[in-house]
């Protein structure tokens, strides 16, 4: 197999493999190696790469090759995305420990948390731990008579 790097008379550029460079130029020369941007039969060989050997035979690169110029290694563009997923891993994990704590050590008391909490803080019912739901106004002025609340980051699996 030899690879050639090609362009068509549009000037894409493009790498295509053939069983040899005799099986290129039939091909070629048949119309069947096409541009796959846009189907030009008007391709020609930028660089060849393995080298064959038989340089002198060959038609000159039409361009400098594109692959010796140092250019920007891709790989690093990725690298930010794998250095979020394993902190965001780990906090995800954090919440859902958060969750099964709270499940396992406090009262639910659902809707009714707010009337709860105050039926504790005035002593109208034993201290203990509950969690439940309170809307965000309802968790102010909990605050405001200085009822402790924590709200409670929401579990990673129901945001999706
Ligand atoms: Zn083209």
């Amino acid at each position: 197999m030899i690879r050639y790097a090609l362009s068509c008379d549009s000037g894409h550029s493009f790498e295509s493999w053939f069983p040899s460079s005799d099986s290129y130029d039939e091909q070629a020369r048949a119309g069947l190696v096409t541009c796959p941007f846009c189907d030009s039969p008007k391709v020609a060989k930028r660089i060849m790469a393995p080298s064959l050997g038989r340089a002198a035979t060959l038609p000159a690169p039409v361009e400098a090759p594109a692959a010796a110029t140092p250019g920007v290694p891709a790989a690093p563009a990725e690298a930010p995305v794998s250095l979020v997923a394993e902190p965001e891993r780990q906090l995800r994990a954090m919440i859902r420990a958060l969750h099964e704590h709270v499940a396992r050590t406090a009262d639910h008391v659902g809707a009714d948390f707010a009337a709860e909490a105050r039926r504790m803080h005035y002593g109208e019912t034993e201290q203990r731990a509950i969690y439940g739901e309170a809307s965000l106004t309802e968790a102010r002025s909990l605050l405001d008579e200085g009822i402790a609340v924590q709200p409670l980051p929401a579990l990673p699996d129901d945001r999706n």
